[in-house]
């Protein structure tokens, strides 16, 4: 596996699909914004039974998206963090090239050790157990 994220991309912040965040997520991002984390919550967050994640805009994918990057890039999401080692693309060649004909950074850069990328896999599937389980 090559992975080297491509300075001014944001082609994975416009692909469609949620944005979840860890209960850990919550209240750093509204503490980054200086907001309260209950009002950063009613704002910006849809909550399920046992996930949360950002409400999306009408216009873009991400209310923090903006033409030079990612407005919250320090305190980003996990799971935009860790991406592409999410494990569906860590355990599947097939799913890690299909990402890599839209992902720029997919193929560049310094080989990844297979044992640290599925560590960050591990890192997604701990911070999400609604989505992996
Ligand atoms: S699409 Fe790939 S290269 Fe572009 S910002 Fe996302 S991870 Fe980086
Ligand atoms: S939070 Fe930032 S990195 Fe994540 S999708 Fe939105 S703009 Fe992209």
């Amino acid at each position: 596996m090559r992975f080297e994220c491509q300075p001014g991309c944001t082609v994975c912040c416009q692909q469609k699909g949620f944005v979840y965040l860890t209960e850990q997520d919550l209240p750093r991002i509204a503490h980054y914004l200086g907001m309260a984390p209950q009002d950063f919550e009613k704002r910006y967050v849809y909550r399920t039974r046992n996930l949360r994640r950002l409400r999306t805009p009408r216009a873009t994918r991400c209310h923090f998206l903006r033409p030079e990057g990612c407005a919250i890039h320090p305190v980003k999401p996990a799971q935009c963090r860790i991406f592409p080692f999410w494990p569906e693309l860590v355990d599947s060649a097939r799913e890690w090239h299909r990402t890599g004909s839209w992902c720029p950074g997919i193929g560049k850069g310094d080989l990844v050790q297979i044992e640290a990328a599925r560590e960050q896999a591990r890192e997604m599937r701990e911070s999400y157990p609604g989505l992996y389980h």
